[in-house]
């Protein structure tokens, strides 16, 4: 059995980019499972999967992750489709395919074989309370809507088709609904996550103050 850590939040939280630099300075496998649900949501768009034949369907989905450097990559069959999964259609249709009972259960063996055979700080929206109940630390990450689509839209405001700060910051408030209110592993905080509010701290102090909290927990 590895050593575990949780790290749940709301989407825009920086989940992803805080959990890469620990994992990296801690010499953890970071495990984006997200990717797994958006990877879910390409399948089932790219082959037009109707909700009543998703159970049944996605046994077929050969959903894989690989690492290489410490970096994730997520593999449908043998097609890798790490940058696919990241557009606005694939997050929204992740968000609403993730309440499908028959999609979380097939995820969750894929989660927890990655968590026993290593060393992982895994993110999520249900790590701490259902993917590992167990896990030595967990943390719950957030920030306010507000502040969460501001870095949403300074990370995309490179790109030609950025949309606007109001429709990113719709996205955000919609997704956390769906997330938060879904009958099967909703997202919310687990009673022994520590919470950390990301919206007045620079990336690094974010960083230092969840290795202290994981050094702390973990006695190093
Ligand atoms: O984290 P990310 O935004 O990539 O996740 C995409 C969607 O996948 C989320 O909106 C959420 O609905 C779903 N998800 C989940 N449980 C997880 C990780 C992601 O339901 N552990």
């Amino acid at each position: 059995m590895g050593i575990n850590i949780a790290i749940d939040g709301p989407a825009g939280a920086g989940k992803s980019t805080v959990a890469k630099i620990v994992s990296a300075e801690l010499g953890y496998i970071y495990v984006d499972t997200g990717a797994l649900y958006r990877t879910i949501a390409l399948y089932i768009t790219e082959n037009n999967i109707s909700d009543e034949n998703i159970p049944m369907e996605i046994k077929k989905a050969a959903v894989s992750l690989k690492f290489a450097d410490g970096t994730q990559r997520v593999f449908l069959s043998d097609r890798d489709v790490t940058g696919l999964i990241r557009t606005p259609e694939i997050s929204m249709e992740a968000s609403r395919t993730s309440a499908i009972p028959a999609i979380r259960e097939y995820l969750f063996g894929t989660q927890q074989k990655i968590s026993r055979e290593n060393n992982v700080i895994m993110d999520g929206r249900d790590i701490g309370t259902v993917v590992l109940p167990e896990a030595d630390v967990k943390i719950f990450l957030t920030a306010t809507p507000e502040e969460r689509a501001n870095r949403r839209y300074k990370e995309l405001s490179e790109k030609s088709d950025c949309p606007g700060y109001e429709e990113i910051l719709r996205d955000i408030i919609e997704r956390d609904y769906n997330d938060m209110n879904r009958p099967v592993a909703p997202l919310k905080q687990a009673h022994d996550a520590v919470l950390v509010d990301s919206t007045n701290l620079t990336l690094r102090e974010v960083v230092d103050t969840i290795i202290k909290i994981i050094n702390q927990k973990t006695g190093r």
